[in-house]
């Protein structure tokens, strides 16, 4: 039930109810504040309904399947291919059909207050929501308000673009069939995981990419996903600009490609980046312009807080995508859980000025061990920092990598190929970074992020045994090829 909220005065304002939002919204009631809610979609926003889960659900079926086709003994007994349309059913199940009942009562029974809308700054510590049934309201923050409206897609410029219909990864990750033929403009994380997903479900699928596949990442790690969707018949066009796309008489997209190539599908996906949602939300009502170029963005300190806050107090804040820093849900969550806490203290007066690093204020992780996670088969698992970006940082940095190869992971599947490194600050002896490539390595990274996060000297982590015959004792051979 939506209460009523005309006009009334809140501890927090949270603008934007996704996974983020959701977060420092219960982390300012445990607190001892009262928070409301502004959402003009559905609570739980993206992750829950058009990213995470769904991709996830997509993908899930695909790499069952493949493990089980790459072990013998199991092998044998697999005699079809994925069922596309139970994948689809499961998906679904995975979105609550895109309904957000479940979600909405977890914001009520919390005791957090909701308000069904879009939502801008009037001004210091005012937001206005255009209710979804007409209504209006008028929020007052007595402490704050945050924005966590999280971020929406990057168009890029391609001639004819804006004339087409085409798919955003909304519309992928919520399909409800399967196209003959999908393009794929965008070889980052999204496009990647989406292009292997509809690959296994049937689709013929070309990947046209600027520049290479999962650039972030070293390239030995996506090299290994690269040849993983050559092997399920994704055709990658990497280093390859799109210049056209326009629609023909049967309905099918054309692409046109540099040099006069050309891909023809029945559906195009775009997934070329994402921006924060920070347009229409009221910014300039507190002197906040959008800058010169590009669009707004907003700077953020180690608490959330909005380094262009006007007035002497604390009071606006911004977490998740909305801030720009590291667009995940776990790292999104992570900053509300910081930041939400740093609301509650500063109201209570035991937070003055700015936290210290690795205090619960402060998100301190975002600096140096950010995870992440691309779920493609085989998977990539990333924390920290890469070498190149160590070095860049300054550090003093060195790395040791190595092919997967032990009993686990023999063990894991036939032909098991992986690889992984370590990135090593030299001056202290610590873990900078950490990167594992193959099938099943996701459940790897967590213990290099606790490595990472705490700083764990390399002789001590050589005590850190593995478990006999998991693919984890690739920690073992790198710390021996470390010098250990
Ligand atoms: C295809 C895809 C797959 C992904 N997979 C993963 C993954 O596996 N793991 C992972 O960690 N991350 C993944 N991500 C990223 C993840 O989805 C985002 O980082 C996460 O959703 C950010 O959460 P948020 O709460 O900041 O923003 P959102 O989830 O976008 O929530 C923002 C909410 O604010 C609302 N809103 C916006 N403006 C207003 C306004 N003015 N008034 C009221 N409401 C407003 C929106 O309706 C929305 O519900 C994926 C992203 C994509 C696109």
């Amino acid at each position: 039930m939506m209460p009523e909220a005309a006009g009334r005065e809140f501890d927090v304002v949270v603008i934007g109810a996704g996974a983020v939002g959701e977060n420092v919204a219960d982390r300012v009631v445990q607190g001892g504040l009262t928070a409301v809610l502004v959402e003009a979609e559905l609570v739980g926003g993206e992750c829950s309904y058009w990213a995470c889960m769904p991709s996830k659900a997509l993908l899930r079926p695909g790499t069952a399947l493949h493990g089980a086709q790459t072990t013998p003994g199991a092998k044998e007994a697999v005699t079809r291919t994925l069922d596309a349309a139970a994948v689809l059913e499961r998906r679904n199940y995975f979105t609550s059909n895109w309904q957000d009942d479940s979600q909405v009562s977890w914001v009520e029974d919390t005791g957090i207050a909701l308000v069904r809308g879009h939502g801008w700054l009037t001004g210091p510590k005012t937001v206005e929501v255009a209710g979804l049934d007409g209504t209006q309201h008028l929020l007052r923050a007595r402490h704050a308000v945050v924005l966590a409206t999280g971020s929406t897609p990057t168009t890029p410029p391609i001639e004819g673009l804006e004339d087409v219909q085409v798919w955003g990864t909304r519309e992928a990750t919520s399909a409800s069939e399967v196209p003959e033929r999908l393009t794929v403009l965008g070889g980052g994380v999204a496009g990647a995981e989406l292009a292997q997903a509809f690959a296994r479900l049937g689709s013929s699928v070309t990947l046209v990419a600027r520049s290479g596949l999962l650039g972030n990442f070293p390239e030995e790690a996506s090299a290994l996903v690269a040849a993983g969707l050559r092997a399920d018949g994704v055709e990658l066009r990497l280093h390859t600009a799109t210049e056209r796309i326009s629609r023909n008489d049967d309905g099918t997209l054309t692409v046109s490609l540099g040099g006069g190539a050309t891909v023809t599908s029945e559906n195009v996906l775009v997934s070329t980046g994402r921006h924060p949602a920070l347009e229409g939300l009221g910014l300039e009502s507190v002197g906040i312009e959008p800058g010169e170029s590009g669009h707004l963005t907003l700077s953020t300190d180690a608490s959330g807080l909005v380094r262009e806050t006007p007035g002497d107090e604390p009071w606006l804040y911004a977490v998740g995508d909305a801030a720009g820093k590291n667009l995940f849900t776990h790292q999104g969550k992570y900053e509300a859980r910081a930041t939400g806490d740093a609301i509650a203290a500063r109201a209570k007066g035991d937070l003055k000025g700015s936290p210290s690093d690795w205090s619960r204020y402060a998100q301190t992780a975002n600096q140096h061990a950010v995870p992440s996670v691309v779920f493609t088969d085989p998977e990539l698992a990333s924390v920290g920092r890469t070498l190149q970006a160590a070095r860049k940082d300054g550090y003093n940095a060195s790395s040791v990598e190595l092919p997967i190869q032990v009993a686990g992971s023999s063990l894991h599947s036939e032909n098991y190929e992986g690889w992984a490194q370590l990135v090593v600050d030299e001056d202290r002896k610590v873990l900078l970074g950490a990167t594992f490539a193959g099938p099943d390595v996701a459940e790897l990274l967590h213990a290099a992020t606790i490595a990472v996060v705490g700083e764990v000297p390399m002789e001590r982590l050589w005590h850190a045994v593995p478990s006999y015959p998991t693919i984890s004792e690739v920690w073992l051979r790198l710390l021996e090829k470390y010098g250990l």
